[in-house]
């Protein structure tokens, strides 16, 4: 299996979080379902099942489903089955924990057996080829070890260190990163919320000077607008409806085009040789 498939996702039916990143996750079998978990966590929520009886011969035989894609009776049915395995698990601890209870003709029957299987094991592995192993040491990250995992918060723990409050801090620190890009958060004693109203007093600020700059441009615009407006209305005031022809424009540029000043006209760039042709109008 290659390496980076060691927490390369995330349980989502784990209890502990710090453990959903250890080792390696399958997936909803259900296509196109995103759902990961480990195969552990799917047995004690009662995700796995096997294939029916035609469909054995396939190269993989076990399926697993998530919480949305299995039946919810099968779920429950499970769900009970397991609990109960553990159950009777816990009770067979402690029948073994009573004294003499190795010493009974069935335990001793039992053991001569697997020392029997053993020793058949142990012959046969002699005979077999050894399985391949790596080479060379590849990398993959301590924390998707479990057994790393629960030996660096035993490290914390006897070093005094309270991981609880450093989680709760970087949560408050995670939560204020973009509190300024919320609105409306529900009024508590929160960090995230005294962090937003924090902010919401700076943003407030911030668009008051935003909004003064506005209707300064604002009036300014207008006020443009009005000499433009009252320097139109003199001009068209000054319009000579009889200018339209288009002789006289060329002849009398000031007359037509009173806005044109009449210096940037002279004589000799006048046209009059220019044929004047009437619109034709249909
Ligand atoms: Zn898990
Ligand atoms: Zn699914």
């Amino acid at each position: 299996m290659p390496y980076s498939k060691w927490g390369a996702k995330t349980c989502c039916l784990c209890e502990d979080g710090h453990f959903a990143r250890t080792g390696v996750c399958i997936g909803c079998d259900a296509g196109m379902c995103r759902t990961y978990f480990h195969v552990t966590c799917a047995q004690r929520e009662g995700l796995l099942s096997e294939a029916h009886s035609e469909e054995v011969d396939q190269a993989d035989p076990f399926y697993a489903h998530c919480k949305m894609h299995t039946d919810k009776m099968h779920l429950r049915r499970r769900r009970r089955n397991w609990l109960s395995l553990q159950l009777r698990i816990k009770q067979r601890q402690l029948e073994y924990q009573q004294v003499g209870y190795s010493d009974t003709p069935e335990q001793l029957r039992m053991r001569r057996k697997l020392a029997k299987y053993r020793t058949k094991y142990l012959n046969h592995k002699t005979l077999r080829n050894p399985p391949w192993v790596p080479t060379q040491k590849m990398p993959r990250l301590l924390t998707t070890s479990a057994s790393a995992v629960r030996k660096l918060m035993l490290k914390a723990e006897l070093m005094g260190i309270d991981t609880q409050s450093l989680e709760i801090q970087e949560a408050d620190v995670a939560a204020l990163v973009d509190i300024h890009k919320k609105w409306h958060i529900q009024p508590a004693f929160s960090v995230e919320f005294i962090g937003y109203y924090l902010d919401r007093n700076n943003r407030l600020s911030s668009m008051k000077r935003g909004l003064e700059e506005l209707l300064d441009a604002n009036s300014q615009l207008q006020d443009e607008q009005q000499a433009l407006r009252q320097k139109y209305d003199q001009y068209k005031a000054g319009w000579d409806p009889d200018a339209i022809g288009f002789r006289h424009v060329w002849d009398s540029p000031a007359k037509g085009y009173p806005h044109i000043p009449r210096s940037s006209f002279s004589l000799e760039d006048t046209p009059t040789s220019m044929p004047f042709r009437p619109c034709q109008v249909p």
